[in-house]
Order: C-alpha cells, then sequence, then structure tokens
C-alpha cells in the first residue's frame, strides 16, 4: 500500500511539471483526485484490508491525498494571478489621454428660418395654429374659393388621396377649419408641411409653408403693408426695400405678390442669376380675404375685413443662406447640414 501511495505521488508530482496553463492542472486534479481516480479507488478498496490494517491505511491514503490536493491548488493560484496580471498589463487606461469630443447637433436651416419667422410674428401679437396634413377637398379648394373645374386647380400639382381626399398643396385650409371655429378679432399664423406632385432643384414633393391672417372690423390694405413690411424689413434687414405688385389668388381679393431687393445684389441686377437680372425676388402672395370665403365660415363680410398671406420656407432659407439648390435640404448630408452650427 505504502509502496503504491509513493508511486502515486510521484507520478502526480512529475505529470504537473508538465501542466503549464489553467486547463491542464484542472484535467490533472479530476483525474487523479475525482471520484473515478486512483485515490478514490484506494479508499474504497479499504475494506478488504484485515480490520487492523484498515484506519493506518486509511491515514496514509488521506495525507496523500490532502497534500496533492494542496499542491495542485496551489500551482492552480500561481497560474489565475499570473493571467491576470497579464490581463491588467494589457488592458491598461492611459487616463492622462484626452478624452474624445462628441460633436453637437445644430438645428436645420429650415427649422431656424421657421423659428426666426415665428418669433416676428409672435412679437407681433399672431398665434401659431396647426392643422391636418390630409385634408379634404373642400377645405384645401373650395372653401377657399376654388370651385371643381376652377383654372386655378391647375396651378397646383395636387396629390389626390381619393376623389375627395388631398394631402394639402397650402397650409390655407388652416384658415377656414380656424374661422370656423372662432370669432374675430383673429390674428392667427400656421406653420406646416405641404405637398405637390413637383421636382427639381426649386421644387421637392414636400416642403413648408407659413400661412398668416388677421380679420376684424377695418383691416385695410394698409395693414396688410405695414405688417408684411415690418416682418421682412426684421428678417432680412432693416434696409431691405419692398414691393408690392398686383396679383391673382381666388381666395383674396385685391391680391398682391410681394417682392425684396435682390439679397445678392443688392437690387443693381446686373449678371444676377438668382433675380435673373431684374433686382427683385418674389417671396410672398397675399391680399384682402375674398368676401365668399368669409361667406363659407359664416363671417359677415359687411362687417369684418381681413387680409392673409402665404410664404415659402425652403425659399427663403435659400435666399438667407444662398443655397442654390432646394433639395440639399432633404438629403441629410452632414457635410451641408454641419455648416448651419
Ligand atoms: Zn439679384
Amino acid at each position: 500500500m505504502k509502496e503504491r501511495l509513493k508511486k502515486l505521488e510521484a507520478e502526480v508530482l512529475d505529470a504537473l511539471k508538465g501542466a503549464k496553463n489553467i486547463d491542464s492542472v484542472e484535467t490533472l486534479k479530476t483525474k487523479y483526485l475525482g471520484r473515478k481516480g486512483p485515490v478514490s479507488a484506494l479508499l474504497k478498496d479499504l475494506g478488504k484490508l484485515p480490520g487492523d490494517m484498515r484506519r493506518e491505511a486509511g491515514q496514509a491514503i488521506n495525507q496523500v491525498k490532502v497534500k496533492l490536493e494542496e499542491k495542485l491548488d496551489a500551482v492552480l493560484m500561481e497560474l489565475k494571478a499570473a493571467n491576470r496580471a497579464e490581463s491588467l498589463k494589457s488592458d491598461v487606461i492611459d487616463v492622462t489621454l484626452p478624452g474624445r469630443k462628441s460633436s453637437l447637433g445644430a438645428l436645420h436651416p429650415v427649422t431656424s428660418t421657421l423659428d426666426d419667422i415665428e418669433s416676428i410674428f409672435l412679437k407681433m401679437g399672431f398665434e401659431i395654429a396647426e392643422g391636418p396634413e390630409v385634408e379634404s377637398d373642400y377645405y384645401n379648394f373650395e372653401s377657399l374659393n376654388i370651385p371643381k373645374d376652377h383654372p386655378a386647380r391647375e396651378m397646383q400639382d395636387t396629390f389626390y388621396i381619393s376623389d375627395d381626399v388631398v394631402l394639402r398643396t397650402h397650409t390655407s385650409p388652416v384658415q377656414i377649419r380656424i374661422m370656423e371655429n372662432s370669432k374675430p378679432p383673429l390674428k392667427i399664423i400656421a406653420p406646416g408641411t405641404v405637398y405637390r406632385r413637383d421636382s427639381d432643384i426649386t421644387h421637392t414633393p414636400m416642403f413648408h409653408q407659413i400661412e398668416g391672417f388677421m380679420v376684424d372690423e377695418n383691416i385695410t390694405f394698409a395693414d396688410l403693408k405695414g405688417t408684411l413690411t415690418h416682418f421682412l424689413t426684421h428678417l432680412f434687414g432693416a434696409k431691405t426695400q419692398v414691393r408690392f405688385r398686383p396679383s391673382f389668388f381666388p381666395f383674396t381679393e385685391p391680391s398682391a405678390e410681394v417682392d425684396i431687393e435682390c439679397v445678392i445684389c443688392k437690387g443693381s441686377g446686373s449678371e444676377c442669376r438668382v433675380c435673373k437680372g431684374t433686382g427683385w425676388l418674389e417671396i410672398l402672395g397675399c391680399g384682402m380675404i375674398h368676401p365668399a370665403v368669409f361667406k363659407g365660415v359664416n363671417f359677415d363680410s359687411e362687417k369684418y375685413t381681413g387680409f392673409a398671406f402665404g410664404m415659402g420656407i425652403e425659399r427663403i432659407t435659400m435666399l438667407r443662406y444662398g443655397i442654390g439648390d432646394l433639395r440639399m435640404f432633404f438629403e441629410n448630408d452632414i457635410r451641408f447640414l454641419s455648416q448651419f452650427k
């Protein structure tokens, strides 16, 4: 028995010399000290010995078992410590290095232009209203004095959802929805998304408009001119020249288009591609609200008068920043957008 134990001990210690990593030491431990190993087998065989020898033999086996366990565990500890030291060395963090800066985003130029426009009108006492982008034919056309077969429908390339439902082609339907549900005096601006079947360097199928209107007793064309001139000189600069040209819209009478002095050539017009040599840039449409529109919302057009105006936000943004292609606003190119920080 003693011989067998000594041989076993020597065999384990010898094998341990060849074990260079944690896995192989674990394997040795299972092989020799596990339930199916030689030490367990020796303990099982104790019963076969004569009674007086069992005790001594049992003690001898246990001594060797404990000794081998301690030895193997010590080697395991050493290997694990070495592993940890190794990984600490390779994971070194240099806390003196400067941090990585995460870059801040910025408002989209269309959004910041809209913010500026809203803020000028809010200071003049206007309120902001919104309406649905999917509109009925009635709100988008009929209520605005554009009956079916009216030639003005040709001016707007409409997306039809069904015969009677459209994607709104302008923000003007909001006027009607507000007037149906409230009484004058009214001072409202209505910004929002509108849709037309059109796509080139100055048109996209989706763009933004802002609509505005004012209704009360004794509102005149002078109020319209004063309000819009104040707005344009605050948006484009105090010295900006503004002119009103007679025009036509079905929902206003009289109607006008408003131009500002060209922001590129400062009104000289000489070889200017933006204003095509005229020195002026068309910026918005406006007029006195048509009595037929008031009739549709049961406002007494003998008592009340009002004006309305509408403009494209993208066009104004292009002029403010000198951008030549409208489509750049919607391509989400970070090189373009990061210029507006
Ligand atoms: Zn010009």
